[in-house]
């Protein structure tokens, strides 16, 4: 006997970006801004030693860690590096990985998918409303 599948409705490119321009309304001014260009990092801690596990065999000498912090919405970023130290070759810094810890509420709703969306163009339009709508209040 066939089982019937429960059905999933697709939410159409439309109702996503509408949901999406709907967040972006409500979102705090720094939230809009780092979205729209991007976080303003400083360092916060500046290459502690970590001591990470990475592959043998590739001259890695240390780990380090150097926490950034954004000065306008808070967002911390950690980011590891191998400290390649090779024969007969400049030492450098390789990066591993970064980790981003957000503050609450600056990612969008757990789920929404903004794949095939251009967020940053909604968020650069959200940017306009609101300079046309304090524009507005103060002449
Ligand atoms: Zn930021």
């Amino acid at each position: 006997m066939a089982t019937k599948k429960k059905q999933v409705r697709p939410i159409t490119k439309a109702a996503a970006e509408e949901a999406i321009a709907g967040t972006l309304h409500n979102l705090p001014e720094s939230f809009l801004t780092c979205r729209d260009l991007r976080h303003s990092w400083r360092v916060q801690d500046n290459f502690l030693d970590v001591g990470m596990q990475v592959e043998p065999g590739r001259h890695v000498t240390k780990t380090v860690q150097r926490r950034l912090r954004c000065i306008t919405c808070g967002t911390m970023r950690d980011d590891y590096y191998a400290l390649i130290e090779k024969p007969n070759f400049a030492p450098r810094l390789e990066k591993l990985s970064s980790q981003y810890k957000y503050p609450k509420d600056y990612q969008m709703r757990p789920g929404a998918s903004t794949r095939d969306i251009a967020v940053s163009q909604l968020v650069r339009y959200e940017t306009l409303r609101r300079v046309l709508a304090a524009t507005k209040k103060s002449s």
